[in-house]
């Protein structure tokens, strides 16, 4: 049976955040329970699909899953194992706001098969959760992760975004020093970014609020790595650290690039080298997901070219801090990796960005910072190189 991770979106959020571009959605409490109905008509489409795959990992997201009852997500997780086998030790994960969970969600989370929480902590400082739109206070954070532990959730992580306003290295290092204190087995620290559209993107073009320089984002990012290395957690993917054995699951199978079903308003799928995503608005994908002429409610699939699926698997892979092994690229594409990225690869090396230790290709602490650049030069480099309309074998 063929390994599939399942992701589930639930588009809900109490207030939409400023600086949030994902697909989620404020003020449509009344759309829970049919999108709930659309989730489980979704997940019967797929009956033979999942039927024929051993599912490793189911992750909620959103949005905010922590918007919709335990009930919904039981459902879901029902749904689910209806259809398919779960492999042993299987993660279920779910993103939870610290504002919103207490003991009895949490306890009945557990009970309905939820193996980890993701606490969407951000920051300990009370006027950067209120910059972020946060609903949550600095003591909600460390009580909600007291709750997960109480009922019994063994792998709890912590997300952090660091590069806020005024932010410097050293009061990073303090947002750390707290997030430990807390016991956690797992954190992501991304940077703040601004992305367009978003109404902080307007209020940093009219000059109301300024954020740290990519220096002191590196300072940062540095300084995270450092200080978490002392502290014992593995640093095994751009953003993400773990104590020993508690990597994410469910994230690996991005990372590596892997099959996953995406389920729910506006979420993405990677099948059979094809893209996908659903219908991005909550009613109508309850419309298209609960219509019986549309099963599947999918807005758009994508037929990747070649160009694309060697970019995205190499720069997926570079993400992990181990890196990949060459022959691994060899056995999935049927070419040597220096055939096809020799050029870009060497100048890479050379810049001190990439290292290349017998088979294994990964990049160098320096080049962490720089993998955004590493990917542009090789996205560039296969467009120029590759005819267009080739599309991988799948293997
Ligand atoms: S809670 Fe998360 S998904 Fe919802 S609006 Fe805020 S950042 Fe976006």
């Amino acid at each position: 049976m063929k390994p599939l991770a399942v992701y589930v979106h639930i588009p809900f959020c109490t207030i939409k955040c400023g600086y949030c571009d994902f697909n989620a959605y404020a003020g449509m409490d009344a759309l829970k329970p049919a999108h709930r109905d659309a989730l489980l008509a979704e997940i019967d489409g797929y009956a033979d699909r999942l039927g024929a795959s051993e599912v490793t990992s189911i992750g909620f997201g959103g949005g905010t899953p922590g918007e919709v009852p335990p009930s919904h997500i039981a459902d879901v997780i029902s749904a689910v194992i209806r259809h398919a086998t779960l492999a042993p030790g299987a993660e279920v994960t779910l993103e939870a706001n610290p504002g919103t969970s207490n003991l009895a969600y949490f306890a009945a989370l557990r009970d309905a098969g939820v193996t980890r929480i993701s606490l969407g902590a951000q920051s300990f400082d009370a006027a950067h959760l209120q910059f972020l739109d946060r609903i949550h206070s600095v003591d909600a954070i460390g009580a909600s992760l007291r709750a997960a532990r109480a009922a019994g959730i063994e792998n709890v992580n912590l997300d952090l975004i660091y590069g806020l306003p005024g932010q410097s290295t050293d009061h990073w290092r303090d947002q750390l020093r707290h997030a430990l204190s807390l016991g956690p087995d797992h954190l992501s620290c991304y940077a703040l970014t601004v992305e367009e559209g978003t109404p902080l993107h307007a209020r940093v073009e009219r000059g109301d609020v300024t954020l740290p320089t990519d220096d002191e984002l590196a300072d940062m990012y540095q300084a995270a790595e450092a200080f978490l290395a002392e502290a014992g957690f593995q640093h095994y993917e751009i953003s993400n650290w773990t104590r020993p054995g508690f990597e994410s699951r469910h994230n690996m199978a991005y990372w590596t690039d892997r099959d996953y079903l995406g389920i729910g308003a506006g979420a993405h799928g990677f099948l059979d080298g094809q893209r996908y995503e659903n219908v991005a608005h909550p009613r109508a994908y309850i419309e298209s997901a609960t219509t019986q002429a549309s099963p599947h409610p999918v807005a758009a699939t994508y037929e990747l070219p070649l160009h694309t699926t060697i970019a995205d698997w190499v720069t997926l892979r570079l993400r992990l801090v181990e890196g990949f092994r060459a022959g691994e690229f060899q056995d999935r594409f049927g070419r040597s990796l220096d055939d096809l990225l020799g050029p870009v690869l060497r100048t890479a090396t050379e810049a001190g960005w990439l290292e290349r230790d017998g088979n294994r290709v990964r990049l160098t602490p320096e080049g962490r910072l720089l993998h955004g650049e590493l990917a542009v030069r090789i996205i560039d480099h296969l467009e120029r190189t590759l005819p267009v309309s080739a599309t991988a074998a799948q293997p």
